[in-house]
């Protein structure tokens, strides 16, 4: 070989010497940040030899988490040492899964610290292959979810809590108004009785007395119907597409007498379909339009307009009128069961249309609320999700 030649190799191999200087040296920035990202991740990782199940290495926090004093008490011993019975088991058949299929995801683990406390994890793990394309290692990674499933556990309780209060208020609330049905009926037939078998033998005080007795305990009646209702609203509640045009024809269809009679004008928009309970949306706008059409100004025909418009995930339901309208102070307890604006003109009613509208309304996870403007009118919003 000529001096040349040889010159030419030797440069050739300085060269490659130099890249595989810089390949090392990247290796180790690259072996560096990752063994401290494993180390110092605020989740748990051990790296498990998939054949035998024993552990090779693992970080900081699945030591602390276990509550062992360093790495070398957990190097070295088998997966089972720090996952329970039942966990055990189900990680040699994860591994035998993971071995053939790859990757595991999110599968629900318990772990065991040393002094036998569980802790609720997820598992994730991926492999680590050799050159052969065979798995050498698995990673896991395991994080606590203890204090969620807590949380869990504990919104559980809650809701069941709340279901039966609310089982037991609607029960208590059935019984005591089917029990005052009773006595309100004897009040009413006595009174009753009384001003006709003896309208000659009473006084006019007598008789204003007598009457009073008659009104408010035909005032009651239609309070304890109310509650009754307002109790069974959300009782059989089938979850469907309700067609909310479909729904606001029945309920006009329903009031069309005072509609007529009142000669109002009802303009309508494009209404959707939206998830929900159908026969309680329609009682809803059963209730918002009859209060329209009863809170009118004396002499001006009823002039409502109804509409839906989209914004984000939810419908926007309104339905507005040309009446008396609400004083601002009046507005607070409006949805309050039982409460009533004083009016001039003395409308009927016992108070609990709006109330079962917002009930109606908290059943399909939405909010009910209303603007006015005294003398001018009000309108009344629903907004429930799409
Ligand atoms: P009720 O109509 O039987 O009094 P509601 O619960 O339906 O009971 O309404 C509560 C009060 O809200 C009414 O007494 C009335 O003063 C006021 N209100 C409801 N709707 C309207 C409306 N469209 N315009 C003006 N006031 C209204």
């Amino acid at each position: 070989m000529s001096k040349k030649s040889l010159d030419n190799q030797a440069s050739q191999i300085a060269k490659l010497e130099q890249q595989i200087d810089i390949l090392q040296e990247k290796l180790r920035v690259s072996e560096t940040n990752f063994g401290y990202l494993y180390d110092n991740n605020p989740v748990m990782h051990a790296t498990i030899n998939p054949l035998t199940g024993y552990i090779v290495n693992c970080n900081s926090m699945l030591v602390s988490t276990l509550g062992y004093k360093n790495k070398k008490s957990i190097l070295g011993t088998h997966i089972s040492k720090i996952v329970t019975e039942k966990s055990s088991i189900k990680i040699v058949s994860l591994m035998d899964a993971f071995l053939s299929q790859g990757p595991i995801d999110s599968e629900e683990v318990t772990l065991k610290t040393k002094k036998g406390k569980s802790i609720q994890s997820i598992l994730n793990s991926r492999a680590i292959y050799n050159k052969a394309g065979i798995v050498v290692k698995s990673i896991f990674t395991l994080v606590d979810i203890s204090e969620v499933k807590k949380a869990q556990r504990q919104a559980k309780n809650q809701k069941e809590d709340l279901e039966r209060v609310n089982k037991d208020l609607e029960q208590f609330v059935s019984i005591c108004s089917h029990d005052l049905q009773e006595p309100l009926a004897t009040i009413r037939f006595s009174s009753d009785f009384l001003m006709q078998k003896f309208t000659d033998d009473l006084s006019e005080k007598g008789k204003e007395y007598i009457g009073y007795i008659h009104e408010a305990s035909g005032r009651m009646a239609e309070q304890i119907k109310g509650l009754l209702e307002h109790s069974r609203i959300g009782r059989d509640l089938k979850l469907t597409k309700v067609d909310m045009q479909e729904q606001l024809g029945v309920a006009k269809y329903d009031l069309k007498k005072r509609i007529k009679e009142t000669n109002a004008t009802i303009i309508c928009g494009e209404l959707p379909k939206i998830k929900g309970y159908k026969v309680e949306l329609r009682l809803l706008f059963q209730n918002l339009l009859s209060n329209a059409l009863k809170y009118a100004k004396k002499q001006v025909a009823p002039i409502i307009n109804i509409a839906a418009k989209q914004e984000d995930d939810f419908w926007v339901f309104s339905v507005a009128d040309n009446g008396i309208g609400i004083k601002e102070q009046d507005m607070e307890d409006l949805f309050t069961i039982f409460s009533r604006v004083p009016t001039k003109q003395k409308q009927e009613g016992s108070g609990v249309g709006l109330a079962h509208a917002e009930k109606i309304v908290k059943l399909h996870e939405g909010f009910i609320w209303v603007e006015s403007e005294f003398g001018k009118g009000s309108t009344f919003y629903f907004k429930i999700k799409k």
